[in-house]
Order: structure tokens, then C-alpha cells, then sequence
């Protein structure tokens, strides 16, 4: 079980089952000591852009919606978790990385300083990321470390894995964590080969892992089945992983936080 999950859900992304506080008491009940919510960009539905082209797109993406901007603006500005939880909650977000647009990803840019956690992530969905091959990724991945972004979020999935080495590279030099993630290999959204790849070029350039699970339920908070098998077989470090204790965990989140609020004031 991770002692702190950087990447879950809630029905705010409404493909995703449990509220917050659902996930807040579940991750008590686990000794999880703290979680990021991640709930989807608006983007991954935008309901303006939704609106306007839900003619365009396919039947599958007409079902897909996520929260919009107040949902996040609320977050972060009123909501507090109840006091008699004792688990550190991040305020985060999934944004997408996008492949046909002028700016690299979805993510409100007024949001970001307030965020404690960023992921990246490519989704591809026919709106988001319109996949073409390795190169189109890499290319996007690597556009995207410009963007106040933390973490690279499940980059190994088959559908849409880069080049690993250049990422990673990137990823390293940006202070920027590739994540391991835990549903895209439970669910074998990605493959061993690709993900222990990313581990041990992550080793090779000193770059930061972060451990998610991508939960869209509270079963699935704060597993790690599948990444701790790989990250013991390879005796990965475990001071590059960000999360791997709380005391970490808010060491990463303060620096990432610092950067991002220096970066759009400048
Ligand atoms: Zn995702
Ligand atoms: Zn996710």
C-alpha cells in the first residue's frame, strides 16, 4: 500500500465512483498518510467546446464530461477536508497533453499556482491527442515539461508510449517525476517491458519517479501490487522516488508549488 497515493479520482470525473470524502475516510482506513486528488482537466470535457462540437465527435467521447473550472476554482479556494480525517490531502490536478493545439496542455492556467500537484498526462481521446506514432508522442511529452506541470502521468501506456530515453532525459533536466503508475499495469493498459524501461532510465539519468495509483474508486486507493513487484526487482533508489514518504512528498509538492508560482509571475 503507498504511504502517500499522488494520482486518484473522484466523481467529479464522473467516469470515477467515490466522492472525496469517500476517498479522504478510505485512505484513513488504509494508513495512507496523504493523497493528491486528480481529478481530469476541464478540457477532458470542456463543456463549452463540448456543446458546441458534440456533433463532431464520436459516440464514446459524447460520454465522456468532467468537472469544469469552478469545481477546481472551489477546490482549492473554499474546500477544506474534515478535521477528524488525518490525512494530508493535495489539491491537484490531470491535465491532458494535447496534440493539435497551440498551447501544449489543457490546464487552466489561473489554477496553476494555486495547485499543489500537476500531471501531464496523453489521453487519447479524438479532442485531446489524435496518436500518430512514438516521434508525434516524444515531441509532445517533452513540449508539454514547459508547461508548470510535476508529473508525467502513466507515460508507458501501449497506446500512447514515447521514446522513453528522451523523455526521461527531459523529465530529469525539467525536475520534472515520471509516474508509475498502478492501474495502467493492473488493468495492462501498459506493458512491463516499457515500464521497466522507464525505471531503470530513470535510474540512468537521476530522474524522479512518482507513485500514483489512478484510482476511480475507493478499492483501488493507494495500490501498488503490480509497481512494487518491478520497483523491488530492480532495487530501484528510493530516495528518486518523490512520494515514498510524507515527509517527501510535501518536500516535492513545496518545490513543484515554488517553481510554478515563480514561473507565471515572471
Ligand atoms: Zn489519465
Ligand atoms: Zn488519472
Amino acid at each position: 500500500m503507498l504511504v502517500v497515493d499522488f494520482h486518484t479520482h473522484s466523481i467529479q470525473s464522473m467516469h470515477a465512483i467515490n466522492t472525496l470524502e469517500e476517498l479522504l475516510n478510505c485512505a484513513w482506513k488504509k494508513n495512507i498518510q496523504a493523497m493528491a486528488i486528480t481529478d481530469h482537466s476541464p478540457g477532458i470535457d470542456n463543456t463549452l467546446h463540448y456543446l458546441q462540437n458534440a456533433d463532431k465527435f464520436p459516440q464514446d467521447f459524447r460520454r465522456i464530461k468532467g468537472p469544469d473550472y469552478h469545481y477546481f476554482h472551489v477546490l482549492l479556494t473554499r474546500y477544506q477536508s474534515p478535521l477528524e480525517i488525518p490525512v494530508q490531502l493535495f489539491k491537484g490536478i490531470e491535465c491532458s497533453i494535447l496534440s493539435h493545439s497551440e498551447r501544449s496542455t489543457d490546464l487552466p492556467l489561473k489554477l496553476a499556482p494555486l495547485l499543489d500537484i500537476v500531471i501531464g498526462s496523453v489521453h487519447t481521446l479524438p479532442h485531446l491527442f489524435q496518436f500518430q506514432n512514438r516521434e508525434q508522442v516524444t515531441e509532445k511529452m517533452i513540449a508539454a515539461m514547459v508547461e508548470p506541470i510535476d508529473i508525467i502521468g502513466h507515460p508507458c501506456q501501449e497506446k500512447s508510449c514515447p521514446n522513453l530515453e528522451p523523455v526521461v532525459k527531459k523529465a530529469a533536466e525539467s525536475g520534472i517525476a515520471m509516474e508509475l503508475n498502478y492501474c495502467s499495469l493492473h488493468l495492462k493498459k501498459a506493458n512491463i517491458k516499457d515500464t521497466t524501461e522507464m525505471l531503470k532510465l530513470a535510474v540512468k539519468y537521476d530522474c524522479s519517479i512518482s507513485l500514483g495509483s489512478d484510482a476511480h474508486m475507493s478499492n483501488e486507493l493507494g495500490r501498488d501490487d503490480e509497481s512494487k513487484v518491478l520497483l523491488n526487482e530492480l532495487n530501484f533508489p528510493p530516495e528518486l522516488i518523490v512520494n515514498v514518504s510524507l515527509e517527501s512528498a510535501r518536500t516535492f509538492v513545496a518545490s513543484r508549488k515554488k517553481i510554478r508560482q515563480d514561473n507565471l509571475t515572471n
